[in-house]
């Protein structure tokens, strides 16, 4: 078989676990053909976050307080692995240390940059895996991941990437000849690096899967696979044992186990069947996610008949970070055209829409975004949508990207753009939701008996979701609850 092996930061954690990691990819070599894909070392993606931003606004202890945490970690876990792995780890510290330095000299992060130090994350985790296995390593680039240059959130190409991953990884591939690929960072057409999204090595590893047409993808993690809930916030939460690639491609979009949102994508359009494992209890199955599971997908059987919706939810996983913009103006009402001119703005700016809610009087169109991303798509949507004066003139003709955006500007149909921090989008997921009567009934009525505001709704057409915005505040409470309303525990 030809499998793809990625172990997550908590697996890759201290020199300890990195043997362990290695273990057992060895193990699975022996007999097949292996890709492992590795995550930076737990906290250190977190880290060379803060360390860029450190050294971009010139704060010089906190850069060396960071690198010099980066360098500990990274040091520590080398000197438990091999001789070579401490020398591979000391030539890519000092790399790091001169990019640093060089941010530090400038006083300006651009996200070019930021990417560049962020990917050491990766970089350095692959070397101590590849030492660790005894085998060759890859960073991004080198195992032929082309991306988009939107940096920080790069998105691969996948026409252009699946024939060099072949070429480049399905070409040495051999059993006992596995190789490891660092996970998340990837590189432009013209090989500047880039990272492709929080989340993304289980991203990589789908991707890695579908271009070299793999037979499995097990991603190895600190939990023992897609639960009904975060354990860390439902105690009684649950292992899903088995679910299709639409239940688990939704479950991925609502954050469950932090997945890069597309993370599934690419195995379902595939057909490649993936398998969440523990890392640290490696004899247990795990959660099987393939096109046509059997049903019931939860581990104890327990599935109790009864209320409408019981076997239809199989879990309520969360997105946290959100904030809602609300474009408002009683010009909107009955006015052709002013959604697409939302939607045209915030594409141009590249913000990413999580949800969209429109109320009946037509008078306000709510959009949940990223916190990260909040401000920049405001800005977006007051500069596009917001005359500036009674015929527009004011504003610069580049601002002018659309003909819809300055036809609602003209009418002055918007008057306001204001924004809502700090929500979570609680979902409701599952494929036999479909059909099945009462399932927001359930929901509403958990929400409301656990004294929770919901914010805005959004059912996809699809039927296997509905989603609530909530106030981060009051999110595991809600969680709790609607875990609790659909016996999910
Ligand atoms: P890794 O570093 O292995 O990628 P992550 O931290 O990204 O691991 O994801 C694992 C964590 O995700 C678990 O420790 C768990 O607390 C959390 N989590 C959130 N939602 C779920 C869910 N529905 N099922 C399983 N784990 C979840
Ligand atoms: N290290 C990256 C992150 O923390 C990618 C990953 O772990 O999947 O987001
Ligand atoms: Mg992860």
């Amino acid at each position: 078989m030809r499998l793809i092996y990625k172990f997550g930061g908590t697996s890759m954690a201290g020199g300890e676990r990195i043997a362990h990691s290695a273990a057992l990819a060895r193990a699975a070599a022996a007999e097949h053909e292996l890709v492992t894909v590795v995550s930076a070392m737990d906290q250190v993606t977190e880290q060379l976050l803060d360390l860029a931003e450190a050294a971009g606004s010139g704060n010089v202890p906190r850069t060396r307080e960071l690198l010099s945490v980066v360098r500990q970690s990274h040091e520590t876990a080398a000197r438990g692995i091999s001789a070579g792995a401490q020398v591979s780890i000391e030539e890519l510290l000092a790399k790091l240390e001169t990019l640093a330095a060089g941010v530090l000299a400038v006083g300006e992060l651009t996200p070019r940059l930021a990417d560049a130090i962020v990917a050491f994350g990766e970089r350095l985790s692959s070397v101590l895996m590849a030492e660790a296995m005894g085998c060759q390593g890859f960073d991004g680039q080198a195992a032929g991941i082309v991306t988009t240059d939107h940096f920080g959130e790069a998105e691969p190409l996948m026409r252009e990437s699946m024939p060099r991953i072949a070429e480049r990884i399905g070409r040495v591939l051999a059993p006992n000849k596995p190789v490891v690929v660092a996970g998340f960072i990837a590189a432009t057409a013209s090989g500047v690096v880039t990272t492709i999204g929080r989340g993304g090595s289980d991203y990589t590893a789908t991707i890695l899967g579908a271009a070299l047409n793999a037979d499995e993808i097990h991603i190895w993690s600190d939990v023992d696979g897609l639960m009904t809930a975060d354990p860390r916030v439902v105690g009684a939460a649950k292992l899903l044992t088995h679910i299709s690639f639409a239940e688990a491609v939704e479950l991925g979009k609502f954050g469950a186990k932090s997945m890069h949102p597309r993370a599934l994508e690419p195995a379902a359009q595939y057909g490649i069947t993936v398998r969440m494992r523990n890392t640290f209890k490696p004899e247990n199955a795990g959660t099987l996610i393939c096109a046509k599971p059997p049903a019931s997908p939860v581990s104890t059987g327990s599935i109790s008949p009864g209320p409408v919706s019981a076997g239809s939810v199989i879990a309520v996983p969360a997105l946290k970070d959100l904030a809602m913009l609300t474009v408002g103006g009683a010009g909107m009402v009955g006015r052709p055209g002013t959604a697409a001119a939302v939607f045209v703005a915030l594409a141009q700016a590249r913000i990413n829409v999580h949800m969209i809610s429109q109320s009946v009087s037509e008078a306000g169109i709510s959009l949940v975004v990223s916190k990260k991303q909040a401000e920049r798509a405001r800005a977006a949507l007051a500069r596009a949508l917001i005359a500036h004066d009674a015929s527009g003139a004011s504003r610069p003709a580049a601002v002018f990207g659309h003909i819809m955006a300055d036809d609602v500007a003209r009418d002055h149909a918007v008057s306001t753009v204001d924004v809502q921090p700090d929500l979570v989008i609680l979902a409701v997921v599952g494929g036999a939701m479909r059909g099945t009567p009462g399932v927001a009934a359930t929901l509403f009525t958990a929400i409301a008996s656990a004294g929770v505001n919901v914010i805005a709704i959004a059912q996809g057409s699809s039927e296997l979701s509905i989603a609530l915005a909530v106030p981060a505040a009051d999110a595991n409470k809600a969680v709790v609850a609607v875990h609790a309303a659909f016996k999910l525990g």
